[in-house]
Parts: structure tokens; sequence; C-alpha cells
């Protein structure tokens, strides 16, 4: 279920593509990738990933399949945007199966290097730094995370050469970061944006959800329900979507929550009235887990005004 259709969890899943599943060709080094890559007609679309692939992904790919030729996707997880306490180790590796939804969602070329393929000389001394919003947020709570995301991301897309890249809006501030440095580096492609899908129970789906135990999954659910108590609290202003937000949270014993925060569009501060994003962060036993939603500020306000001038 993706932010969309947020409210019809009965929803069928839309198909795949018209195109008939075909596992797609494996390119494990740069030579594979531009042999690989020189066949494709274009414009091409790029969806990267970490592997470990769910629906979300799938998501991403078929939004690439309805505009674009052809369809790179990558799998690579990044050791850079991992801190040393973080789950770089475990993180789940699932290869098999990744290719089967790769191959369900008509991607043509999956490029899976291994860490000596992108980092050839060991860490690179050149990095992207993310700057100041990079330390916010996300980054407050994992310093440097933003600029490993950063690097590979701008390395991927240099080695992939797409027209449009696709991105989840699940990670919001990621999505953000690579929008600016898009700008700000001149970089030639188009950033796509694919709301975020869920399970029909509104948890946001992710690769780490399978390290939730039933008891923490359940607890989990309340990132989702604060989030949109904080969308129905949006007419009253920003201070009630918070509260509507931090109370739902804090009613649920089973979550450390690390932030909520409201914020403009760009990740800058709310507006009194308008478009805004409501973002989350909390742990579940020792998953870290993120979730977002728009948030429409004051409509009750300015509607009751309207009316009143009418
Ligand atoms: P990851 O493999 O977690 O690095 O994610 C790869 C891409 O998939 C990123 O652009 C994510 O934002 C996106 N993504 C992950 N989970 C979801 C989801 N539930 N809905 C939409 N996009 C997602």
């Amino acid at each position: 279920m993706t932010d969309t259709a947020l409210l019809d969890a009965a929803r069928p899943a839309a198909p795949a593509n018209d195109v008939p599943a075909r596992t797609p060709g494996v390119a494990r080094t740069r030579a594979e990738l531009d042999a690989a890559l020189a066949m494709l007609p274009g414009p091409v679309g790029v969806v990267m990933t970490m592997g470990a692939l769910h629906d979300g992904h799938a998501e991403l790919m078929r939004a690439a399949r309805r505009e674009c030729a052809s369809l790179v996707a990558t799998i690579f997880v990044n050791p850079l945007q991992f801190g040393a306490n973080e789950d770089l180790g475990t993180y789940p590796r699932t290869f098999e199966s990744d290719l089967a939804i790769c191959a369900e969602a008509g991607v043509d070329v999956l490029f899976h290097p291994g860490e000596a393929e992108m980092y050839p000389h060991g860490r690179p001394s050149t990095i992207v730094t993310a700057g100041p919003l990079g330390d916010d947020l996300e980054g407050a709570s994992r310093p440097g995370h933003f600029d490993g995301v950063l690097t590979v991301v701008l390395k991927l897309l240099h080695l992939t050469g797409p027209q449009i890249a696709y991105f989840g809006e699940k990670d919001y501030q990621q999505l953000t970061l690579i929008r600016q440095m898009v700008i700000d580096l001149d970089l030639d492609v188009r950033i796509a944006p694919v709301p975020t899908v869920r399970e029909p129970d509104g948890l946001a789906r992710s690769s780490r959800n399978r390290y939730l135990s039933d008891l923490e999954r359940a607890g989990a659910l309340a990132i989702s329900r604060a989030l949109r108590a904080g969308v129905n609290a949006g007419p009253r202003g920003g201070a009630a979507v918070l509260a509507a937000a931090e109370a739902t949270l804090a009613a649920e014993p089973g979550l450390v929550v690390d932030y909520v925060a409201l914020r403009d569009p760009e990740l800058g501060p709310a507006p009194d009235t308008g478009e805004t994003r409501l973002l989350v962060a909390a742990k579940a036993g020792t998953t870290r887990l993120i979730d977002n939603l728009p948030v429409l500020l004051g409509i009750a306000r300015e509607t009751a005004r309207e009316t009143a001038r009418n």
C-alpha cells in the first residue's frame, strides 16, 4: 500500500508491468555493466537498493518501468553509510529472491558489485559532504551516514548513466539530500520520488522489518498510527500535529522514540500553514525504524476565513 492509497488497504497490487518476467542480466563488474548498458535503449531508469528486496523496492521498479525504455537496478550494501555500531555485518542478503523480484518487475540489468569493485582503493579520500541537513534528524544519530549515501549514489549515477533515478519517500531525508546534490553538483539526471509502500496494517515496508519479533512489530505499528494522528490534526496547526503524534507514541511502551519532527517539504522549518512533512524515528528492540507522511497544516482555519469572507 502506498501513502497515496493509505486508506485503501484492500487495493489489489498493481500489475508489475506489461513485460513478461525474464531474469535480468547480472553485472558484477564495471566492464560487465558497461557492456550491458551499451545494449539498452534510452531513456534508462535506475533503482538503487541494498538488496533484501520487498514490495517497496518493487514499486520503484514498476514506476521506472512505466516511464523508461530500460531499467537498471543496483544491489550494493554500502559500507560507507554504516556506523561502527550498525548492522553492516548482519544486513540481510537474499540475492536469489532479489533476482526473482527484479525479474518480476522487469529489470533489464542488475548491477551487483562487490566492495572491491565499488571501492578498489579502499575507503575513498574524496567523498560528498551532505551539508547541515546531513547532521540533522537521521544524521544526528548516524554521523557520516548521509555522506556515505551521497557518495555511493553519485558513483552509481556515474556508473549507470540513467536519465531518471527513482528513490522512495520512505527515506525522505535521503531523497531530499539527493535532490540537493543533483542541484548543487549540476547532475544531468531527474530524481523521481515514489510514495511509501506499507503493509496492510500501515507499517512501512523495510528490509529491517524482518528483525522484528511479533511483540516489537506490534509496537512498531504505533509509528504509522502516530503519523496518521498527526495528519488528522493538521487543520489545527503544527503544535497540535506534534502533540497528537507524540501522544500516540508515548502510549506505546515498546518503542524508544528518537525524534518526532515537523518540517517544510525541503526539511527546513515548518510554516504555520500549508504543506509540511511529519517524520518519526524510533527503536523497537534493537531495530531502528523511520517513517514519514505529508501533512497539510491549518486548512480548517483557512477554510473558515474563506467561508467568513464569502
Ligand atoms: P534500501 O534498499 O533500503 O537502501 O532502499 C532502496 C530504495 O528503496 C530507496 O530509495 C528507498 O527509499 C526505497 N524504499 C525502501 N523501502 C520503501 C518503501 N516501503 N516504499 C517505497 N520505497 C522504499
